[in-house]
């Protein structure tokens, strides 16, 4: 498969550029102010902010709205109006009846975290950067302060004015849907990585929305949920990673979580949101709820939640009249929410970004390969590298120039492009690099030609002309994925479209709306081309429309909307909610075109609908009696369902049509209004299983080297589910045995967001092991740069890798687990992460702060200088690589309170560095501490504690080998709240 590329990739400015436009923020408006060059300022800090050239004109000041003359003349029903979204991805506007540009103008969100997804589900291209976990194990701010920057510059040309994230909620369980957002199960790791990341982001003028405040570590219930948490492990682990943020990196919003705490939505959570957030942390941004996540009018509005999303409104409107007539709530609580949504309109104004920038895909701009495949590259960590059986070295890294060497590309992750988590954070980039094909171009010499592959029983790479390391690839087997593959590539558009309206609009009673696109769900997809017709009727266009066996001949009236669809796994959901009326029917229209003879497996579901799937006119999948649910998008789905394997002939068009209805689904108050959706995938029936994994050790035992990938994907890490086990999905643990017992010198590659078990680790007594999360668009060149050794691996484990599910902390108090309905008892308190595995003396399979090189690096000489009366201090130390290649080394800085009047755990991250060194290289370095690290929560002095005595320091390259210690003495204990 050939990859597009885009000429217009540009590179990264160096984040050194402070412009011209800058300006104070005054607190207490929340509006700003001229002020000189470079500092943005807060009532507790004052922190320089970069702020970069960006393509538009910047805005004078009387382009910028003053928030108090702007709220002095707002009508109550426009300052309500301001409190809620329009649409799923809008603020509303106010016109000026003075003049045609608004009065408050529109401010754009687009998710977040690791790209810009755009409107709706599958509005942009963008590009696409490693998932949060692999970010967080890079430890490398300066890195993910690039990638901040680099989505910030890709916001700005796509008229985005907020980014929504990052996600910084602390991953309780390894089984969250959402693990795979967050940076780490360390509060302060998280912390410090989303405050890299908010100020590159912000840097650009783009706000960061920081999410989602708090306790919100599961899917399960996610809406309904409570989190039942004691105070002192919400403000140690929970809330700490906003607390950092907040403090060393001030992103402009916050969006509330969906979950209960301690029985109190977090949107209405006044001691959440006011208590802590503004007045205990003086922070004055826009709050926005999570979609769909306001619960109520008064108390919301009251705990300061500013705007609910997405619009129409459920909670709002009409309701805060009612509420003010009866007096529960004052114009003044109106008021402090509306000031605060000027001031992010304000902020979106000086930012320079126009409101209403029309993308276009053809002369899109990405973020450059160079820092997506270093981003990518810089997260993938090194588990396992044995000794070779039969030479004195260990496996990896793999000698490409090595004209003999034979390698074996093997697994269900090998030639299939995993490179995002699912749900809200999926993206859709340009192009994907698979593993497969990152290592084949890794290879390829200078002709540029593909060389010899050899077969042995797999697949060749192809036929080339000079000598070069051969590739054969094999997929392995076929019960890894939840869902088969899209079968976007064998589609094409119907040659007649129906007899209704244009495509590539909406029309509604005859006026076209501005905004049509099918969004892409799951795990995103690179489709960009029309592959469907979608069309949707506001009544029921025949009397047997949802008929199992339907008169096909009968007359279809024109449809009320319709649009092109780039996939067939889509939502038909864009800035139509305001229209959308209760009940729609559909149909999705494709030509399904079979490239093979044969049988052919086929798998479906439909999204907030029912329905059935015709192919020339015979019904071959019912969803419309009674389906069943599934966890799909959100659990708004029907179960998937396979059916027995279908012929097909090689070449010939089939006519699939499916027809759907969203009547059933509107009765059970789903989170959005749309006009239904589905998700359908086909592949060429496989082997069995035993086949495919006999097949795949004969490639891997007739090669030098297998390269085995396996993983997740975003069918089993996304929104709306946690997973179920930390397996690897269906016989890849068998696969993986097979593969290895073939080939001693097999190198494992994982993708996941999170952590999975490994039974056969110890079998790999001559291979090797990396964990390479998700790693973006660039995934596959980045693995080969590791494999190949023109990266050497330096990230090191965010999270704790468990030998098996029970020994995780939260376990079993997690998920569908719990034990009392509508609450999750956090029963391990601070115990999280390594803590928890420390406290109980737990071996993980891998510890916190893990990850090998292909050099070693050595510790001596830690100095530790005194604390400060603040409770600063300072550790110094020196590295040296003793090794023969250059290398990265994360040096991580461990804190112990060696006596305390509170249990704690037995040691805490506080600071870490990453340092480049040559071989031989030594480096002295200082990492600072401050009074974070010696303090613990004291619920009943409702403050932060630092005691008193001797605090002992580790120093090392993983949290469970920390070769430097010292001690620290407090002499005068002090408690302290706030930042
Ligand atoms: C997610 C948010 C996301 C929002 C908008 C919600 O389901 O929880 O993280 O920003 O949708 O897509």
């Amino acid at each position: 498969m050939q990859l597009t590329r885009y000429a217009s990739m540009r590179s990264t400015v160096a984040l050194m550029d402070y412009s011209a436009v800058c300006c104070a923020r005054n607190l207490t408006t929340g509006s700003f102010l001229d002020a000189g060059m470079g500092y943005l300022i807060s009532q507790t800090i004052l922190l320089p902010f970069r702020l970069s050239p960006l393509p538009f004109a910047h805005m004078a000041s009387t382009d910028v709205l003053d928030v108090e003359d702007v709220l002095a003349k707002l009508s109550l029903s426009d300052k309500i109006k301001l409190l809620t979204g329009k649409g799923f991805w809008r603020s509303c506007s106010i016109p000026n009846p003075k003049s045609r540009d608004p009065l408050v103008p529109s401010v754009l969100f687009s998710d977040g975290p690791n790209g810009v997804r755009g409107k709706l589900f599958n509005g942009f291209l963008s590009s696409c950067f490693p998932c949060s976990t692999g970010l967080g194990s890079s430890f490398d701010k300066d890195l993910v302060a690039e990638v901040g920057r680099a989505l910030g510059e890709e916001c700005i040309t796509r008229g985005v004015h907020v980014l929504l994230g990052p996600t910084v909620n602390t991953q309780r369980s390894p089984l969250g849907g959402r693990s795979f957002e967050s940076y780490s199960e360390d509060p302060h790791l998280n912390g410090a990585i989303a405050a890299a990341f908010i100020n590159g982001l912000q840097a650009t003028k783009v706000s960061a929305c920081i999410k989602h405040f708090a306790a919100n570590d599961q899917e399960f219930q996610r809406f309904s949920i409570s989190s039942e948490v004691s105070e002192r492990a919400l403000r140690e682990i929970y809330l700490k990673p906003f607390q950092i943020a907040i403090r060393d990196a001030q992103p402009w919003s916050l969006m509330t979580s969906y979950n209960l705490i301690n029985g109190v939505h977090a949107s209405e959570n006044k001691w959440l949101l006011d208590d802590i957030l503004r007045k205990e942390w003086n922070w004055n941004g826009l709050v926005i709820s999570d979609w769909t996540g306001t619960y109520s009018t008064v108390e919301a509005i009251k705990a300061g939640l500013d705007l609910e999303m997405p619009g129409p409104t459920a909670m709002r409107g009409k309701a805060i009249g009612r509420a003010l007539t009866g007096g529960k709530l004052h114009i003044g609580d109106v008021d402090a929410c509306v000031r605060r949504m000027l001031g992010a309109v304000q902020r979106a104004q000086l930012s320079g970004i126009p409101f209403d920038l029309k993308w276009d895909k053809d002369k899109a701009e990405y973020a450059s390969e160079e820092l997506l495949r270093r981003a990518s590259a810089n997260s993938i960590v090194l588990l396992k590298n044995q000794p070779r059986k039969t030479e004195d070295r260990h496996l990896l890294p793999l000698d490409k120039s090595d004209i003999n060497l034979k390698i074996a590309v093997i697994g269900p992750n090998a030639a299939n492009t995993v490179f995002s988590g699912g749900g809200s954070a999926a993206v859709r980039p340009p192009y994907a690099v698979s593993p497969l094909q990152g290592i084949t171009d890794a290879v390829l010499v200078s002709t540029g030609r593909p060389g010899p592959g050899f077969s042995a029983a797999g697949r060749g790479a192809g036929g080339g002309i000079r000598p070069r390391p051969m590739v054969a690839s094999v997929i392995g087997i076929n019960d890894a994925q939840k869902h088969l593959f899209a079968i976007d590539q064998y589609l094409a558009p119907p040659a007649a479209p129906a007899p209704a309206v244009a495509p590539l609009s909406i029309r509604k009673n005859g006026g076209v709306m501005v905004s049509h696109l099918i969004g892409m769900i799951g795990g995103g997809g690179t489709g960009t081309k029309n592959i469907a017709l979608f069309e949707s009727w506001d009544t029921a266009p025949t009397d047997d429309w949802m008929a199992t066996d339907p008169d096909f001949s009968k007359n279809v009236p024109g449809a009320d909307h319709n649009a092109d669809s780039y996939s067939a796994s889509c939502i038909f959901l864009d800035e139509d909610e305001e229209n959308c009326p209760e009940y729609c029917w559909s149909r999705f229209t494709t030509v399904f075109t079979p490239d093979e003879e044969g049988e052919w497996s086929l798998n479906l579901f439909f999204i907030c609908s029912t329905g059935n799937l015709f192919i020339d006119n015979q019904l071959i999948i019912d969803l419309s009696t009674d389906p069943q649910l599934g966890d799909e998008f959100y659990g708004m789905g029907t179960k998937a369902v396979e059916p027995p394997p279908i012929i097909f002939e090689k070449d010939r068009e089939y006519r699939i049509e499916l027809r759907m209805c969203t009547k059933e689904f509107a009765s059970q108050a789903p989170m959005v209004t749309c006009r239904g959706g589905l998700n359908l995938g086909a592949s060429k029936k496989l082997n069995a299983v035993e086949d495919e994994i006999k097949l795949a050790a004969s490639v891997a035992g007739h090669a030098d080297v297998a390269i085995l990938v396996v993983g997740l994907d975003g069918d089993w890490e996304s929104e709306g589910f946690d997973r179920d086990s930390l397996n690897l999905p269906g016989s890849t643990d068998k696969l993986v045995e097979a593969v290895v017992a073939a080939n001693p010198h097999t190198v494992v590659v994982v993708q996941s967001g999170a952590p999975v078990e490994m039974p056969w680790i110890d079998k790999l007594e001559h291979g090797a092991v990396l964990q390479a999360f998700y790693g973006g668009m660039e995934a596959g060149n980045a693995l080969a740069d590791v494999l190949f050794g023109t990266v050497n691996p330096s990230a090191k484990l965010s999270l704790t890798f468990p030998k098996r599910l029970e020994d995780c902390p939260s376990y079993p108090s997690y998920g569908s687990m719990t034990q009392d309905e509508g609450k999750v008892l956090y029963n391990e308190g601070i115990f999280v992460g390594y803590r928890g595995y420390d406290i109980k003396n737990v071996k993980p399979l891998f510890p916190f702060g893990y990850g090998l090189s292909y050099t070693s690096f050595e510790y001596s000489s830690l100095k530790l200088y005194p604390i400060t009366r603040k409770g600063d201090f300072k550790a110094e130390f020196t590295i040296k690589n003793v090794g023969s290649v250059e290398g990265r080394e994360v040096a991580q800085v461990y804190v112990s309170d060696l006596k305390s009047s509170l249990p704690r755990p037995k040691k805490e991250l506080h600071g870490f560095i990453k340092v480049s060194l040559r071989p031989d290289e030594s480096k002295r370095v200082s990492v600072a501490l401050d009074k974070y690290a010696l303090s613990f929560f004291d619920e009943k002095k409702g403050k932060w504690v630092a005691e008193a005595g001797v605090f002992k320091v580790a120093v090392g390259g993983s949290s469970d080998d920390l070769p430097l210690e010292g001690t620290v003495e407090l002499e005068q204990g002090f408690t302290w709240l706030g930042l």
